[in-house]
This record gives C-alpha cells, structure tokens and sequence, in this order.
C-alpha cells in the first residue's frame, strides 16, 4: 500500500503516471501535481480511459519549498516522485527533508543561471537525509539510471574490473518537425551546447562542444550512425563506484539536420541564458526559444522509428579479456500505442516508476542519498523486463 507524489506533467510525468497506474498492487493511490493543473487533469483523464484508474491532481510551485511541504502534509504522500525540471531538485529534497518523506528524480541539480550539471549539490545532503532516516535515490531515468543499472549488473555477473565503459545514446527516431527536442527544450539544449568532458587514468579530459565523433553500428536493423561525445552526470558517480575504471565516456547520436539547426540558433544568440532587455522586459532567449518550439509530449503521435541505449564495457574475468554490449531497444510507436508518449519519455518514465518501486517495496531501501549503481541491480534489471523495457547482454 503506497501513496506516490508525483511531480511535473510533462512527457516525462504523463509516461510515469501512466507506469504507477499499471502497477495498482504497489502504487494504490497516485497524486500527479504541476504548475499548470490542466496539464494534471489531461493525463488523469487519459489514465482513466486507457488503465481505468482515479488519479487526484494537484496545482503546485515546486521551487515554492513551503508550499510542497504544506502539500505532503495534507496528502501523506510516502514518496516524492520529482519529473519537474532539474531547477526544482533543491527546493523539493528541502521539502521532503521538512515533511520527513523519501524522494526520488531522473536529473541532477543544475543552477537556473549557469549550464552546469553536478551531483555536489545533491550530494551535500547526505548526512541530513540519513539522520532523519528518508532516502533520496537520483537519477532514475535511463541514463542516467538504467545506464547505472546495466554497468552495476555487469560488474556483478561479468567482470572482476571493468576498464573502458562507453555510455552509448542513439536515437533513430524521427518526428518530422525541422527542429524539436524530446525533452524539456531548454534542459536539452543546455546540455548539449556544454563543453564535452570524459573521465581517463583519474581525471577529467575536456573537448569543444560536439567537436569528437566516432560511427557506431547499432544492433537490430539500426545500423551505424554517428555519435558525439558529451558529459553526461552519470559519469560522476559511476567513476566513484565502477571497480578498476580507467575511462569512462559517453555518446550521443545526432541527425545533421539537428546540429544544423542548433549551430545557427547559437549563432544568432538564441541559446543565451543571460536575460536580454527586449522592449523594455528582461527575457532570456533560451527560455524563449522554449516557448516557440514543439513541446515534447506533443511528438508521441509524430515519432516513428527506435531509441538504442547502452553500454560497450571492456574489462576482465579470471585474468581473460572480456567485451560486453548491454542495451534496450525501445520503438516509438510501441510506447506511443501503449501510454502516448514518445519513446524518450518512455524511456525516462519506466525507469522512474521502477525506482520508486525499488524503495516502496524495500528492496532497495537505506536512509541517505544515493545513486542507481549503489544498490542491488537484479531486481530493478528483472523489473526492466516486465514492464516494458526488455534489454539484452551480448559478448562481443
Ligand atoms: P517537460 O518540459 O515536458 O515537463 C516538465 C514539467 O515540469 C512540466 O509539466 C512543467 O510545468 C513542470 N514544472 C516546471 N517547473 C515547475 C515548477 N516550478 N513547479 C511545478 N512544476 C513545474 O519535460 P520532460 O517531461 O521532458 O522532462 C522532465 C524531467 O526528466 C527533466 O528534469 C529532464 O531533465 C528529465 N529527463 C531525464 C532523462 C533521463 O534519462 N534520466 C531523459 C529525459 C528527461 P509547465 O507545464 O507548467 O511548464
């Protein structure tokens, strides 16, 4: 018997709802609340007409930390569920540490006036969740999440040391539409324009934005397609707790219609964070570039074709070499047939409602904060096989 709270009713939040609603013997009641209460009411109402299930909804400001806490007090939620954006992390681990209740996100922490992604803020909690004994699990989405998962399980079936983990993204779907993102446009795109970072022999490498490349064959009809590397946050905790790690990256495809689109919207100055005073009001052109661009939870209908994550690990066993590909192949019309959304989000929401099943249930269960390759893999890679995101382990 457990009461979730979720939060944030985007692409994301609709999937997650939509993930709780299946599993009606641990998620027996469900409160879905957002900044605009419609967008709430829109996904209970599609719950209720695919699931048949009552979901309540909630109006609220997450970066407004007394105004969540009034809210977790009046409805006793046992979980905080945020798929808001990564600016309301703070604000609801504050609430949650107030109100006394677990938490769990799919994104780190970033700072609303500068680009940067780090768990130090997250991690700063630590002590506080642990001595007011809640838990806050981080980062239960794919990747990072499952991304944590896989490379956890391989080190505890496969390898004695892994030594070069590549973290690979591909998306070989296509929506149609001369530029959109899959989530949140802004959250996307600051990402992407950061400078490239990736982890060797103890320390941090740095690259230009984009500027490294490699062609990647990708598995079940895909084919090969170009990847670029980036810094992505799962680097920063796997290369604390992966056993003998020498280099870790990550990668991710992009079309060139894509990177065409983002190099002239940078140029022009589109992507700037700072405010700019346009008609005497100060406007930040990224949010405003958010504002015109197709919101993601509208591509489900638009999205055909197949997402590809996973891991190329390389390490030993029993002093042998070993090569090991774990990887998810998602369709986005499979995901859209079954909850309306596209597969990014479906991607990102199943492995939330996992999570929060993992600390619900008490299989992964210990007050502090933690990441996804903290805990036990096999439960939550069982978990990824029944609820819609089978994955596979080949030796290459
Ligand atoms: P969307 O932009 O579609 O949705 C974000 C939702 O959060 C909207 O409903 C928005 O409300 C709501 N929101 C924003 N600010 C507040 C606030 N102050 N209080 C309450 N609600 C708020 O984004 P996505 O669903 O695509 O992404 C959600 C999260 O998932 C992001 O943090 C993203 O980084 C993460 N993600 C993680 C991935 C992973 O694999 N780990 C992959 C993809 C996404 P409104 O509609 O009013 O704007």
């Amino acid at each position: 018997m457990a009461h979730v709270l979720i939060i944030g009713a985007g692409g994301v939040g609709s999937v997650v709802a939509h993930k709780c609603a299946q599993v009606a013997d641990v998620f027996t009641e469900i409160t879905l609340a957002s900044r605009t209460k419609q967008k709430c009411d829109a996904i209970a109402g599609e719950i209720k007409k695919r699931i048949g299930r009552v979901i309540t909804t909630e109006a609220l400001d997450a970066d407004d930390v007394s105004q969540t806490v009034a809210l977790i007090r009046r409805i006793k939620p046992d979980l905080v569920l945020n798929v808001a954006l990564p600016y309301q992390d703070l604000p609801l681990m504050d609430a949650c540490l107030e109100a006394g209740v677990d938490y769990l996100d799919t994104a780190n922490y970033e700072p609303p006036d500068e680009a940067k992604f780090e768990y130090k803020w997250q991690w700063a909690y630590q002590d506080r969740f642990a001595e007011n004994n809640i838990m806050a699990l981080l980062g239960s989405g794919f990747d990072p999440g499952v991304t944590n998962v896989f490379a956890a399980w391989a080190m505890k079936h496969h390898f004695d040391e892994i030594h070069q983990l590549d973290i690979i993204d591909c998306n070989a779907g296509d929506h149609g539409q001369h530029f959109a993102t899959n989530f949140n446009p802004e959250i996307n795109i600051r990402e992407i324009t950061q400078r490239g970072r990736y982890w060797e022999h103890g320390e941090w490498v740095e690259t230009d934005p984009l500027s490294w490349s490699m062609m990647y064959d990708f598995p079940e009809g895909i084919g090969p397609k170009k990847c670029f590397l980036m810094y992505h946050e799962e680097l920063e905790s796997l290369v604390q707790n992966l056993k003998g790690l020498k280099r870790a990256r990550f990668w991710m495809t992009f079309s060139e219609q894509y990177l065409t689109h983002l190099r002239v919207l940078e140029n022009v100055g589109m992507t700037r964070i700072d405010p700019v005073n346009y008609g005497g009001q100060e406007i930040i052109p990224l949010k405003f570039l958010k504002a015109v661009l197709p919101e993601p939870a509208s591509l489900g209908p638009l999205t055909s074709g197949k997402t590809c994550i996973g891991c190329l690990m390389k390490g030993v066993q029993n002093g042998k070499e070993k090569t090991l590909y774990v990887y998810n192949i998602c369709s986005h019309e499979a995901a859209y047939n079954e909850v309306g959304s596209q597969a990014i989000s479906y991607t990102t929401g199943v492995p939330a409602m996992i999570g929060a099943m993992m600390m619900l249930t008490g299989a992964w269960k210990a007050p502090g904060v933690w990441n996804m390759e903290q805990f036990d893999p096999d439960p939550f890679m069982e978990a990824l096989n029944v609820h819609g995101l089978p994955w596979k382990a080949e030796e290459l």
